[in-house]
Protein backbone atom coordinates (compact mmCIF):
# COMPACT_ATOMS: atom_id res chain seq x y z
CA UNK A 1 0.00 0.00 0.00
CA UNK A 2 1.40 3.48 -1.20
CA UNK A 3 1.03 5.88 2.02
CA UNK A 4 1.37 8.98 2.11
CA UNK A 5 1.64 11.74 5.47
CA UNK A 6 0.12 15.28 4.89
CA UNK A 7 0.93 17.53 7.40
CA UNK A 8 -0.93 20.91 7.57
CA UNK A 9 0.43 23.87 10.03
CA UNK A 10 -1.29 26.69 12.10
CA UNK A 11 -1.18 29.10 9.01
CA UNK A 12 -2.76 26.66 6.56
CA UNK A 13 -5.89 26.07 9.24
CA UNK A 14 -6.80 29.60 10.61
CA UNK A 15 -9.68 29.71 10.44
CA UNK A 16 -13.03 27.98 8.91
CA UNK A 17 -12.31 29.36 5.39
CA UNK A 18 -8.84 27.88 5.60
CA UNK A 19 -9.91 24.16 7.31
CA UNK A 20 -12.22 24.28 4.00
CA UNK A 21 -9.30 24.88 1.66
CA UNK A 22 -7.79 22.04 3.33
CA UNK A 23 -10.16 19.72 3.13
CA UNK A 24 -10.41 20.34 -0.43
CA UNK A 25 -7.17 19.45 -0.97
CA UNK A 26 -7.30 16.62 0.43
CA UNK A 27 -10.38 15.32 -1.09
CA UNK A 28 -8.44 16.64 -4.39
CA UNK A 29 -5.41 14.62 -3.74
CA UNK A 30 -7.57 11.39 -3.16
CA UNK A 31 -7.53 10.92 -6.80
CA UNK A 32 -4.09 10.41 -7.10
CA UNK A 33 -3.24 9.17 -3.50
CA UNK A 34 -5.68 7.44 -2.13
CA UNK A 35 -4.08 6.30 1.25
CA UNK A 36 -3.17 9.18 3.12
CA UNK A 37 -2.83 9.65 6.95
CA UNK A 38 -3.43 13.76 7.99
CA UNK A 39 -1.53 15.51 10.30
CA UNK A 40 -2.65 19.13 11.78
CA UNK A 41 -1.21 21.46 14.20
CA UNK A 42 -3.42 24.09 16.17
CA UNK A 43 -4.80 26.70 14.82
CA UNK A 44 -2.51 29.75 14.11
CA UNK A 45 -1.66 31.67 17.26
CA UNK A 46 -3.48 29.04 19.73
CA UNK A 47 -0.60 27.73 21.61
CA UNK A 48 1.04 30.56 21.83
CA UNK A 49 -2.00 32.13 23.70
CA UNK A 50 -1.85 28.90 25.75
CA UNK A 51 1.71 29.03 26.21
CA UNK A 52 0.98 32.69 27.41
CA UNK A 53 -1.57 31.61 30.01
CA UNK A 54 0.72 28.79 31.47
CA UNK A 55 3.25 31.72 32.49
CA UNK A 56 0.62 33.72 33.73
CA UNK A 57 -0.33 31.45 36.18
CA UNK A 58 2.80 28.96 36.72
CA UNK A 59 6.12 30.54 34.57
CA UNK A 60 7.82 30.02 38.01
CA UNK A 61 7.43 26.14 37.79
CA UNK A 62 9.44 25.74 34.87
CA UNK A 63 8.79 22.60 32.46
CA UNK A 64 5.40 20.95 33.95
CA UNK A 65 3.17 18.12 32.42
CA UNK A 66 0.33 20.02 33.44
CA UNK A 67 2.16 22.62 30.86
CA UNK A 68 2.07 20.34 28.05
CA UNK A 69 -1.59 18.93 28.82
CA UNK A 70 -2.64 22.79 28.18
CA UNK A 71 -0.51 23.08 25.40
CA UNK A 72 -1.26 19.86 23.41
CA UNK A 73 -5.13 21.14 23.42
CA UNK A 74 -5.08 23.34 20.09
CA UNK A 75 -4.31 20.38 17.61
CA UNK A 76 -7.53 18.48 19.33
CA UNK A 77 -9.75 21.59 17.56
CA UNK A 78 -8.34 21.46 14.27
CA UNK A 79 -8.23 17.71 13.86
CA UNK A 80 -11.79 17.61 14.85
CA UNK A 81 -12.86 19.99 12.26
CA UNK A 82 -11.11 19.10 9.36
CA UNK A 83 -12.05 15.58 10.06
CA UNK A 84 -15.99 17.25 10.50
CA UNK A 85 -15.08 19.41 7.41
CA UNK A 86 -14.00 15.82 5.31
CA UNK A 87 -16.98 14.18 6.37
CA UNK A 88 -19.24 17.15 5.05
CA UNK A 89 -17.78 16.00 1.82
CA UNK A 90 -18.27 12.24 1.68
CA UNK A 91 -14.81 11.24 2.76
CA UNK A 92 -14.80 9.38 5.49
CA UNK A 93 -12.53 10.43 7.75
CA UNK A 94 -11.90 9.77 11.67
CA UNK A 95 -9.70 12.60 14.50
CA UNK A 96 -7.12 10.80 16.64
CA UNK A 97 -5.17 12.03 19.49
CA UNK A 98 -1.55 11.56 19.82
CA UNK A 99 -2.55 9.39 22.98
CA UNK A 100 -4.91 7.40 21.05
CA UNK A 101 -2.45 6.21 18.28
CA UNK A 102 -0.35 6.15 20.74
CA UNK A 103 2.67 8.43 20.20
CA UNK A 104 4.74 6.93 23.26
CA UNK A 105 7.21 9.62 24.34
CA UNK A 106 10.04 10.23 27.35
CA UNK A 107 9.38 12.61 29.96
CA UNK A 108 11.29 15.26 28.94
CA UNK A 109 8.08 17.80 29.08
CA UNK A 110 7.45 20.27 26.68
CA UNK A 111 10.24 19.14 24.57
CA UNK A 112 9.53 15.24 24.60
CA UNK A 113 11.20 12.58 22.28
CA UNK A 114 8.98 9.56 20.73
CA UNK A 115 9.91 6.03 22.16
CA UNK A 116 6.86 4.24 20.72
CA UNK A 117 4.37 4.45 18.11
CA UNK A 118 1.59 2.26 17.01
CA UNK A 119 0.93 2.03 13.96
CA UNK A 120 -2.19 -0.67 14.03
CA UNK A 121 -4.77 1.86 14.57
CA UNK A 122 -4.55 3.82 11.70
CA UNK A 123 -3.72 0.93 8.99
CA UNK A 124 -7.45 -0.32 10.24
CA UNK A 125 -8.63 3.25 9.01
CA UNK A 126 -6.51 2.96 5.72
CA UNK A 127 -7.40 -0.30 5.30
CA UNK A 128 -11.14 0.42 5.69
CA UNK A 129 -11.02 3.82 3.18
CA UNK A 130 -11.07 6.26 6.29
CA UNK A 131 -8.57 9.09 6.27
CA UNK A 132 -7.13 9.29 10.23
CA UNK A 133 -6.69 13.11 10.68
CA UNK A 134 -3.74 12.92 13.60
CA UNK A 135 -3.83 16.18 16.30
CA UNK A 136 0.29 16.90 15.74
CA UNK A 137 2.37 17.71 18.49
CA UNK A 138 1.26 15.42 20.90
CA UNK A 139 2.51 12.24 22.93
CA UNK A 140 1.58 10.79 26.25
CA UNK A 141 4.19 8.82 28.45
CA UNK A 142 3.78 5.07 29.22
CA UNK A 143 2.31 6.05 32.49
CA UNK A 144 -0.55 7.82 30.54
CA UNK A 145 0.70 11.54 31.25
CA UNK A 146 -0.16 13.75 27.87
CA UNK A 147 3.13 15.14 26.84
CA UNK A 148 4.39 17.69 23.82
CA UNK A 149 7.12 17.38 21.46
CA UNK A 150 8.38 21.06 21.29
CA UNK A 151 7.45 24.04 19.80
CA UNK A 152 6.65 22.98 16.49
CA UNK A 153 6.81 19.81 16.38
CA UNK A 154 3.78 18.88 14.57
CA UNK A 155 6.67 18.31 11.61
CA UNK A 156 7.72 15.96 14.26
CA UNK A 157 4.71 14.00 14.75
CA UNK A 158 4.40 13.65 10.80
CA UNK A 159 7.56 11.83 10.35
CA UNK A 160 7.12 9.49 13.11
CA UNK A 161 3.93 8.54 12.02
CA UNK A 162 5.51 8.37 8.22
CA UNK A 163 8.59 6.00 9.59
CA UNK A 164 5.96 3.91 11.79
CA UNK A 165 3.35 2.85 8.61
CA UNK A 166 6.34 2.87 6.20
CA UNK A 167 5.18 5.55 4.42
CA UNK A 168 6.50 6.75 0.77
CA UNK A 169 6.61 10.23 1.47
CA UNK A 170 6.14 12.95 4.16
CA UNK A 171 4.21 16.09 2.64
CA UNK A 172 4.81 19.13 5.30
CA UNK A 173 1.62 22.30 3.67
CA UNK A 174 2.85 25.02 5.28
CA UNK A 175 2.68 28.66 4.23
CA UNK A 176 5.73 29.44 2.10
CA UNK A 177 6.20 27.39 -1.15
CA UNK A 178 9.42 25.17 0.31
CA UNK A 179 12.65 26.07 2.14
CA UNK A 180 14.59 29.22 1.19
CA UNK A 181 17.82 30.76 0.98
CA UNK A 182 16.72 32.88 4.06
CA UNK A 183 13.11 33.51 5.66
CA UNK A 184 11.01 34.95 2.74
CA UNK A 185 9.08 36.98 5.35
CA UNK A 186 12.09 38.69 5.83
CA UNK A 187 13.74 38.74 2.41
CA UNK A 188 11.09 38.95 -0.46
CA UNK A 189 13.73 37.93 -3.10
CA UNK A 190 14.75 34.57 -1.28
CA UNK A 191 15.08 31.41 -3.33
CA UNK A 192 13.46 28.27 -2.61
CA UNK A 193 15.28 25.15 -3.35
CA UNK A 194 14.77 22.36 -4.98
CA UNK A 195 16.30 19.89 -2.64
CA UNK A 196 18.29 20.22 0.27
CA UNK A 197 20.06 17.21 1.59
CA UNK A 198 18.92 15.59 5.21
CA UNK A 199 22.43 16.80 6.67
CA UNK A 200 21.85 20.33 5.61
CA UNK A 201 18.37 20.95 6.26
CA UNK A 202 19.06 19.60 9.84
CA UNK A 203 21.57 22.22 10.11
CA UNK A 204 19.56 25.23 8.14
CA UNK A 205 16.90 23.91 10.95
CA UNK A 206 18.95 23.86 14.17
CA UNK A 207 20.11 27.18 13.59
CA UNK A 208 17.06 28.45 13.18
CA UNK A 209 14.79 27.86 9.42
CA UNK A 210 11.22 27.47 11.67
CA UNK A 211 9.78 26.07 8.24
CA UNK A 212 11.14 22.69 9.87
CA UNK A 213 11.15 20.95 13.08
CA UNK A 214 14.55 19.85 13.39
CA UNK A 215 13.48 16.35 14.95
CA UNK A 216 11.68 15.62 12.13
CA UNK A 217 14.69 15.61 10.22
CA UNK A 218 16.57 13.28 12.08
CA UNK A 219 13.22 11.20 12.73
CA UNK A 220 13.30 11.78 8.41
CA UNK A 221 17.24 11.07 7.96
CA UNK A 222 17.41 7.52 10.54
CA UNK A 223 14.07 6.01 8.79
CA UNK A 224 15.02 7.20 5.16
CA UNK A 225 11.62 9.17 4.74
CA UNK A 226 11.87 11.96 1.81
CA UNK A 227 10.39 15.26 3.18
CA UNK A 228 8.68 17.67 0.96
CA UNK A 229 7.58 20.95 2.15
CA UNK A 230 4.75 22.48 -0.33
CA UNK A 231 2.81 25.48 -0.12
CA UNK A 232 -1.08 24.42 0.98
CA UNK A 233 -2.29 27.87 -1.04
CA UNK A 234 -0.34 26.39 -3.80
CA UNK A 235 0.06 22.58 -3.76
CA UNK A 236 0.82 22.17 -7.14
CA UNK A 237 4.15 24.12 -6.93
CA UNK A 238 6.68 22.30 -6.79
CA UNK A 239 8.13 22.74 -3.46
CA UNK A 240 11.43 21.70 -1.99
CA UNK A 241 12.49 17.62 -1.12
CA UNK A 242 14.49 17.19 1.41
CA UNK A 243 16.36 13.73 1.15
CA UNK A 244 19.51 12.00 1.48
CA UNK A 245 21.20 13.54 -1.90
CA UNK A 246 20.84 16.70 -2.88
CA UNK A 247 22.29 19.97 -4.69
CA UNK A 248 24.47 22.00 -1.70
CA UNK A 249 22.96 24.71 -0.62
CA UNK A 250 23.38 28.08 1.27
CA UNK A 251 21.21 30.24 3.55
CA UNK A 252 21.05 32.20 6.06
CA UNK A 253 18.93 31.91 9.58
CA UNK A 254 18.51 33.32 12.69
CA UNK A 255 17.26 32.03 16.20
CA UNK A 256 17.74 33.78 19.89
CA UNK A 257 20.23 32.70 22.07
CA UNK A 258 21.21 33.27 25.70
CA UNK A 259 25.08 34.48 26.68
CA UNK A 260 25.97 32.26 29.65
CA UNK A 261 28.51 33.46 32.51
CA UNK A 262 29.87 30.84 35.27
CA UNK A 263 32.40 32.46 37.57
CA UNK A 264 34.52 28.87 37.00
CA UNK A 265 34.32 25.62 35.21
CA UNK A 266 31.03 23.69 36.32
CA UNK A 267 32.26 20.27 38.45
CA UNK A 268 30.62 18.10 35.62
CA UNK A 269 32.70 18.81 32.35
CA UNK A 270 30.30 16.78 30.23
CA UNK A 271 27.58 18.60 27.91
CA UNK A 272 24.21 18.82 30.50
CA UNK A 273 21.87 16.59 29.48
CA UNK A 274 19.16 17.78 26.89
CA UNK A 275 20.98 21.01 26.00
CA UNK A 276 22.91 22.11 22.73
CA UNK A 277 26.04 24.34 23.84
CA UNK A 278 26.43 26.30 20.36
CA UNK A 279 29.76 27.81 21.55
CA UNK A 280 31.92 27.40 24.43
CA UNK A 281 34.97 29.29 26.05
CA UNK A 282 37.04 29.72 29.27
CA UNK A 283 38.94 33.04 29.69
CA UNK A 284 40.21 34.81 33.21
CA UNK A 285 36.44 35.96 33.38
CA UNK A 286 35.11 32.79 34.13
CA UNK A 287 33.51 30.12 31.52
CA UNK A 288 31.40 31.28 29.00
CA UNK A 289 28.94 29.42 26.56
CA UNK A 290 25.98 30.51 24.15
CA UNK A 291 22.36 27.82 24.58
CA UNK A 292 19.42 28.72 22.22
CA UNK A 293 16.71 30.60 24.53
CA UNK A 294 14.37 27.62 24.58
CA UNK A 295 17.16 25.89 26.60
CA UNK A 296 17.05 28.18 29.89
CA UNK A 297 15.55 25.80 32.29
CA UNK A 298 17.19 23.28 31.47
CA UNK A 299 20.35 24.91 32.21
CA UNK A 300 19.28 26.54 35.25
CA UNK A 301 17.85 22.94 36.70
CA UNK A 302 21.32 22.04 36.08
CA UNK A 303 23.87 24.61 37.31
CA UNK A 304 22.01 27.23 39.63
CA UNK A 305 24.77 29.11 39.92
CA UNK A 306 25.12 30.18 35.38
CA UNK A 307 23.95 33.40 34.81
CA UNK A 308 22.97 35.05 31.36
CA UNK A 309 22.16 37.82 29.29
CA UNK A 310 18.98 39.30 27.93
CA UNK A 311 18.51 37.01 24.71
CA UNK A 312 19.95 37.92 21.61
CA UNK A 313 19.94 37.58 18.27
CA UNK A 314 22.53 34.20 16.53
CA UNK A 315 22.36 35.27 12.52
CA UNK A 316 24.27 31.98 10.82
CA UNK A 317 25.43 31.41 7.23
CA UNK A 318 24.78 27.91 6.66
CA UNK A 319 26.74 25.43 3.84
CA UNK A 320 29.16 26.60 1.02
CA UNK A 321 28.87 30.50 1.77
CA UNK A 322 31.42 32.83 -0.34
CA UNK A 323 34.06 34.59 1.15
CA UNK A 324 31.72 37.84 -0.02
CA UNK A 325 28.79 36.58 2.33
CA UNK A 326 30.85 35.75 5.39
CA UNK A 327 32.66 39.21 5.02
CA UNK A 328 29.46 40.63 4.86
CA UNK A 329 28.14 38.67 8.20
CA UNK A 330 31.51 39.76 9.98
CA UNK A 331 31.45 43.07 8.73
CA UNK A 332 27.85 44.80 8.73
CA UNK A 333 27.26 48.60 8.62
CA UNK A 334 26.62 50.14 11.92
CA UNK A 335 26.01 46.88 13.76
CA UNK A 336 28.05 45.69 16.78
CA UNK A 337 29.17 41.85 16.38
CA UNK A 338 29.33 41.10 20.54
CA UNK A 339 30.15 37.38 19.42
CA UNK A 340 31.13 35.42 16.31
CA UNK A 341 31.04 30.89 16.64
CA UNK A 342 32.97 29.33 13.33
CA UNK A 343 31.89 25.01 13.09
CA UNK A 344 32.66 23.20 9.61
CA UNK A 345 29.55 24.37 7.56
CA UNK A 346 28.73 27.14 9.98
CA UNK A 347 29.53 30.82 10.56
CA UNK A 348 27.32 32.90 13.44
CA UNK A 349 27.49 36.29 14.78
CA UNK A 350 25.59 37.42 17.86
CA UNK A 351 23.68 40.72 17.39
CA UNK A 352 21.05 42.53 19.17
CA UNK A 353 17.58 41.67 18.47
CA UNK A 354 16.44 44.79 17.11
CA UNK A 355 19.24 44.23 13.98
CA UNK A 356 17.78 40.68 12.91
CA UNK A 357 16.03 42.26 9.95
CA UNK A 358 18.70 44.57 8.96
CA UNK A 359 21.42 41.58 9.28
CA UNK A 360 19.40 38.97 7.51
CA UNK A 361 18.80 41.59 4.61
CA UNK A 362 22.50 42.93 4.38
CA UNK A 363 24.04 39.06 4.16
CA UNK A 364 21.57 37.83 1.93
CA UNK A 365 22.42 40.66 -0.79
CA UNK A 366 26.18 38.93 -0.80
CA UNK A 367 24.32 35.59 -0.89
CA UNK A 368 25.60 33.73 -4.53
P1 LIG B 1 3.47 26.04 9.97
O1 LIG B 1 2.43 26.81 10.73
O2 LIG B 1 3.01 25.62 8.61
O3 LIG B 1 4.10 24.92 10.76
P2 LIG B 1 5.80 27.66 10.51
O4 LIG B 1 5.46 29.07 10.90
O5 LIG B 1 6.21 26.73 11.58
O6 LIG B 1 4.61 27.09 9.63
O7 LIG B 1 6.97 27.66 9.39
C1 LIG B 1 6.79 28.39 8.21
C2 LIG B 1 7.50 29.73 8.36
O8 LIG B 1 8.90 29.50 8.49
C3 LIG B 1 7.40 30.62 7.14
O9 LIG B 1 6.23 31.41 7.18
C4 LIG B 1 8.65 31.46 7.22
O10 LIG B 1 8.39 32.75 7.73
C5 LIG B 1 9.53 30.72 8.23
N1 LIG B 1 10.88 30.45 7.73
C6 LIG B 1 12.02 30.75 8.42
N2 LIG B 1 13.10 30.41 7.71
C7 LIG B 1 12.65 29.87 6.55
C8 LIG B 1 13.31 29.33 5.40
N3 LIG B 1 14.63 29.28 5.31
N4 LIG B 1 12.54 28.87 4.38
C9 LIG B 1 11.19 28.92 4.47
N5 LIG B 1 10.51 29.44 5.52
C10 LIG B 1 11.24 29.90 6.56
N1 LIG C 1 0.98 23.98 17.71
C1 LIG C 1 2.36 23.69 18.07
C2 LIG C 1 3.18 24.98 18.07
O1 LIG C 1 2.65 26.04 17.78
C3 LIG C 1 2.98 22.65 17.20
C4 LIG C 1 3.18 23.03 15.74
O2 LIG C 1 2.65 24.04 15.29
O3 LIG C 1 3.89 22.30 15.04
O4 LIG C 1 4.33 24.92 18.39
MG1 LIG D 1 5.79 24.74 12.00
Amino acid sequence: MQIVVKKFGGTSLANVDNIHHVANVIQQSQQKQPTCVVVVSAMAGTTNNLQYWCNELGGALGPNPDRDLVLSSGEMITAGLLSLALQSRGVPARAWTGWQVPIVTNEDWGRCDAVFTGASALQSDLASGVVPVVCGFQGVTPGGRITTLGRGGSDTTAVILAAALKANVCEIFTDVQGVYTADPSYVPDARAYGDVSYDAMLTLSHFGAKVLHANAIIWAKNNGIPVHVLSTAKPDQSGTWIREKAQQVCGVVYKPVLSWRMNSLPDQKQDMTGVSIIDRSLSAKGFHFLTWVDDYHAVKSQWPDATCSDPKMLVSLIGSSSHTAQCALRNPPGILIEHCVQQPNILAVMVEQKHTYDMIRHVHTHLV
